[in-house]
């Protein structure tokens, strides 16, 4: 940006799913008049569901895309800017912090909030990539309806693995659970259903190699890792549940992550190691990952902004 000043804010939020949104809410509310970059999936997870059973206020439930639609309303209404793009790069070295995005703008802030949430993780095989929405899918609540009396695999040993296998046999006539071990990381709870469950087939041992399929999955490559046997799986859907991968690229040069990515912040604090930069949501947060509690990060984190913004200007 030559010759031309670059805009200040007092607070930047990137990201715009529970914690993103609610980070603004309260910051809004505070006449911090926050900007925030909704990021590559404006919503965030939530978008990618149906029925939310678990926040609370709605007895009967509440779909995600409407509860991220009602939370983005509700931080319009107190005068949150909200821009569709995001942040791709920051340079931490000096306060105001400078930040890019990916449609070329440059902007300063005075206190930064992340809040850019996880993604679904793939294996990376190429023909798992390209028939991705063709057969090959990381939520089955999103996508499960589609297979209906059809024959459809998950991929994964967790607790997600064990949801969605359970959740496919709503609809799917079988549901072949590919582990990689001998025994699940799931819960017990959550493995006792997948053990009662009479659709359910477990292959101990067994890596997805391949996808099959010209323009949609027609059936899976696998691999029992114990005796390299090589077999192929005839099914039409393919649900990918190995976990999820922080969206912290732009800032692990700047701030403190474990070998995941995950960004670390204080105890019982949402502040990084940078001074005015604060992460709130899945980014930060490996163990609960719920909508509610990134919610209550993200108030956590615009608490925390405000009060430093204050303690800057008080030069305390
Ligand atoms: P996770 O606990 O990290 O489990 C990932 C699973 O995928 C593991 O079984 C892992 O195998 C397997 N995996 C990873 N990479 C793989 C690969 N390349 N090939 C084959 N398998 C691979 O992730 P998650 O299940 O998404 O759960 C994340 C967190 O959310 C957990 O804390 C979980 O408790 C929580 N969660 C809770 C609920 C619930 O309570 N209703 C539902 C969903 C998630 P290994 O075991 O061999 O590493």
């Amino acid at each position: 940006m030559s010759g031309q000043e670059i805009p200040l804010h007092e607070v930047v939020i990137c990201g715009s799913g529970p914690a993103g949104l609610t980070a603004a809410l309260y910051a809004s509310r505070a006449n911090l008049r926050p900007l925030l970059y909704e990021g590559l999936e404006p919503g965030g997870q939530l978008t990618t569901t149906t029925d939310v059973e678990n926040f609370p206020g709605f007895p009967d439930g509440v779909m995600g895309p409407d509860l991220m639609e009602k939370m983005k309303a509700q931080v319009q209404r107190f005068g949150t800017t909200l821009e569709l793009d995001e942040i791709d790069r920051v340079d931490l070295s000096t306060w105001p912090y400078r930040y890019w995005t990916g449609m070329g703008t440059e902007g300063l802030a005075k206190t930064l909030i992340v809040a850019t949430g996880a993604s679904a993780r793939y294996l990376g095989l190429k023909n798992e990539l390209r028939l991705r929405g063709y057969g090959v899918s990381a939520c089955a609540t999103c996508d499960g309806f589609f297979f209906r009396d059809q024959v459809v695999a998950v991929v994964g040993g967790g607790d997600s693995a064990a949801e969605e296998a359970t959740f496919l046999t709503r609809f799917a006539s079988e549901v072949h659970l590919l582990v990689r071990r001998d025994e699940m990381r799931a819960s017990k709870i959550m493995q006792k259903r997948v053990f009662d469950n009479a659709k359910i087939t477990i292959h101990w041992h067994t890596e997805m190699t391949d996808v099959l399929g010209e323009k949609e999955v027609e059936g899976i490559a696998t691999l029992q890792n114990q005796t390299n046997e090589a077999s192929t799986l005839t099914v039409t859907g393919v649900f990918l549940a190995i976990g999820h991968t922080p969206n912290s690229k732009p800032f692990v040069d700047w701030l403190d992550h474990d070998d995941q990515g995950y960004l670390l912040t204080a105890a019982d604090a949402t502040r990084t190691n940078v001074a005015g930069v604060f992460a709130a949501g899945d980014v930060q947060d490996r163990v609960y990952r719920q909508a509610v509690t990134a919610a209550g990060s993200g108030c956590m984190a615009a608490l925390e902004a405000e009060r430093w913004l204050e303690d800057q200007e008080a030069g305390t």
